[in-house]
Parts: structure tokens; C-alpha cells; sequence
């Protein structure tokens, strides 16, 4: 039985709207509303826990089990798997990408069931020339194989005893964390990429509402 946790506790103040990111609309609908609507068309989805924060529950759509989320992401993952009950793979989604769909979901969890590994990422794989640079923040100090580079989306899947196991980790751990999969990757953890669309994109800015809305136009929505 599979169940799936949605991110939605982040207060969102890159996008400068006043109220949490995942309540913002989006063509006339919650942000939130897409990924709960795209989770719902997976069959084997038995259940849908959401974090949102804590003055916001209300606003959980029907029919989902709703939780107070944490001060980082990964304390709201913590706060909702722990609401999950039994369930295994458990699917992990942030609220932030609205236009996640329902193959994409499916696609991962087959990919979980067809390989002996701890978790699968959604991931495009890098357009950009990526360069690190030194401690001053300016200095290049070295250039990145691109052609060995993904950029993680969500959604990411996992066997539950991974994902528990990982979310157990140093308090430092969980707020260095910025997806899920890494926490897997420091105890031990195999994990595979899944090729996504990178029009499963990421709502931090202004702008990138903007282009969500059109792309949603665009699929109908
Ligand atoms: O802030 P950012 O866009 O990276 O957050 C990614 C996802 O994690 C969002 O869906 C956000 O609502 C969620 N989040 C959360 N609890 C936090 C911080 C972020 O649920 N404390």
C-alpha cells in the first residue's frame, strides 16, 4: 500500500504573496490543490498526508490527513510520515511543484518496484555549464562534469524503512537537508534518477508563477 506526504508548511517569502506559498492560487485554484488532484489519479495512492502550517490545517482539501508542519522541510516530512499510519513505498512531494502529474508519480513508484534500491528522484538533467567556486563566494574554483549532472525535482519515492531511518538523522542533518533523497544518500542509501520534464517546475519567484500559469493554460487545467 502506497502513501504519500505533500510539503506544504513553507512560508513561501520569495514569492512576497503575504500567505503560505502552497495556498497561493494558481489559474484560480490553490497551489496545494494540483498535487493532491494529480496524487488522487495513482491507483495504488491508499492515502495523502499533508503538512501545512499549523494555523492553516483548515485548509487542507477533503479527504487528506492534514499535520502541522516543522521549522524546516524536513522536520514537515518527519511530522507526516509519522501521520501516514502503515505504508509502504512512501511517496514525498512538494506542494511547490504544481505541475506534477499523475504518470510522473507512477513512473517512480514502477522504478522503485523494478530496482533493488532505497529510493527513487524525479531529475532533468543539467542545461547550464556549473561551476564551484572558492570560499570568498566569487572565485571559480573548479568546473562540473555536466554531462554527469541532474537537477532533483520531487517527487522522490521510498522503501519507508530507508526514508525512516534517514529522517532519524542530526538535528544538523535535517535543516542542512534540502531534499530527502540526501539524508538517504548519508546513511547509506542507493538511490536512482528518474528522467522528468523539466516543466515540473519549482514556484519559488514571482516569475515562476507566471510561467506555471501559463503552462497550466496551456495543459487545460
Ligand atoms: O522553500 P522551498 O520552496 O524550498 O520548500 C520546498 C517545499 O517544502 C514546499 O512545498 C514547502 O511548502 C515545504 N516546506 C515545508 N516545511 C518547511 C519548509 C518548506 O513543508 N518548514
Amino acid at each position: 500500500m502506497t502513501v504519500a506526504v505533500i510539503v506544504a508548511a513553507g512560508r513561501g517569502e520569495r514569492l512576497g504573496s503575504g500567505r503560505p506559498k502552497a495556498l497561493v492560487e494558481v489559474c484560480g485554484r490553490p497551489m496545494l490543490d494540483y498535487s493532491v488532484a494529480a496524487l488522487r489519479a495513482v491507483p495504488s495512492v491508499a492515502r495523502i498526508v499533508v503538512a501545512l502550517p499549523a494555523e492553516e490545517l483548515a485548509a487542507a482539501p477533503k479527504g487528506v490527513i492534514a499535520v502541522a508542519g516543522g521549522a524546516q522541510r524536513s522536520h514537515s516530512v518527519r511530522a507526516a510520515l509519522a501521520a501516514c499510519g502503515g505504508g509502504d513505498p512512501v511517496i514525498v512531494h512538494d506542494a511547490a511543484r504544481p505541475l506534477v502529474t499523475a504518470q510522473l508519480f507512477a513512473q517512480a513508484l514502477a522504478e522503485l518496484e523494478r530496482h533493488e534500491v532505497d529510493a527513487v528522484i524525479a531529475a532533468t538533467p543539467v542545461p547550464d555549464t556549473i561551476k564551484e567556486v572558492s570560499a570568498d563566494g566569487r572565485t571559480v574554483a573548479r568546473t562540473l562534469d555536466r554531462s554527469r549532472l541532474w537537477a532533483v525535482q520531487t517527487p522522490q519515492v521510498f522503501r519507508r524503512g530507508a526514508l525512516e531511518r534517514a529522517l532519524t538523522g542530526t538535528e544538523e542533518a535535517l535543516a542542512r537537508a534540502t531534499d530527502d533523497a540526501w539524508l538517504v544518500e548519508r546513511t547509506g542509501g542507493v538511490v536512482r534518477i528518474l528522467g522528468a520534464d523539466p516543466g515540473n517546475l519549482k514556484i519559488t519567484t514571482p516569475q515562476d508563477l507566471r510561467v506555471a500559469e501559463f503552462l497550466l493554460a496551456e495543459r487545460g487545467a
